[in-house]
């Protein structure tokens, strides 16, 4: 493909390592960029610099934070006592439009998957298990409710109890073979409504 000149081709190949992105919509993308004002493109490439250059993980819960506790960690009026266990950090925007959960997170960054050869040294257990201080009352696995969702929350339920941790998972509602993010705010809000102990 020798039609565009070197830099859009190279551009053009940038877009298309995106995910859902394939040559034609990064061919499109690229083209969009080409015709904007020099000041956008230039604003657009300083966010990109920007957030991959100050973002990082918080060290508690794993959630993606500017400043470590994240603001959901260090806030005091959050239940320390109550950690919702997700599978990736936008799972923890999906569960604050709920609005109805106070206590908090940690992301596992992944889920285990013996199919996919994910195993639970692949994922935030250990740092899980670490916050397990006589401070934590309930654990709530909000894995996504599929095979290997299922299969992590079984997993997690197995390592907490012995510690005489309580441990729920989100149940009614949510679609199964679904994935949270598509999950609506009241099918969410019945979800964590309807937990149980597993
Ligand atoms: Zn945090």
């Amino acid at each position: 493909m020798d039609f565009y000149p070197v830099a859009i081709e190279k551009l053009i190949e940038e877009f298309a390592k995106l995910p859902s992105i394939g040559y034609k919509t990064a061919q499109r993308l690229t083209l969009h960029i080409l015709n904007l004002p020099k000041e956008e493109v230039e604003e657009f490439a300083h966010a990109l610099i920007q957030a991959r250059g100050t973002i990082k993980y918080c060290s508690v819960c794993g959630n993606y934070t500017d400043k470590d506790p994240c603001a959901i960690c260090g806030n005091p009026n959050r239940d320390k006592g109550i950690i919702c266990v997700v599978e990736q950090p936008k799972d923890i925007m999906t569960m604050e439009k709920v609005r109805e959960f106070n206590g908090t997170y940690h992301v596992l960054h992944g889920n285990i998957s013996p199919m996919a050869g994910r195993g639970p040294n692949d994922i935030r257990l250990k740092e899980l298990i670490s916050r397990m201080t006589g401070e934590v009352k309930e654990v709530i696995v909000a894995t996504n409710p599929n095979i290997e969702g299922e299969a992590t929350a079984m997993y997690i339920s197995k390592i907490l109890k012995p510690l005489g941790v309580k441990v729920t998972r989100i149940a009614h509602g949510v679609p199964v073979g679904g994935d949270l993010e598509y999950a609506d705010e009241v099918t969410l809000s019945k979800a964590l409504e309807g937990r149980k102990e597993i």
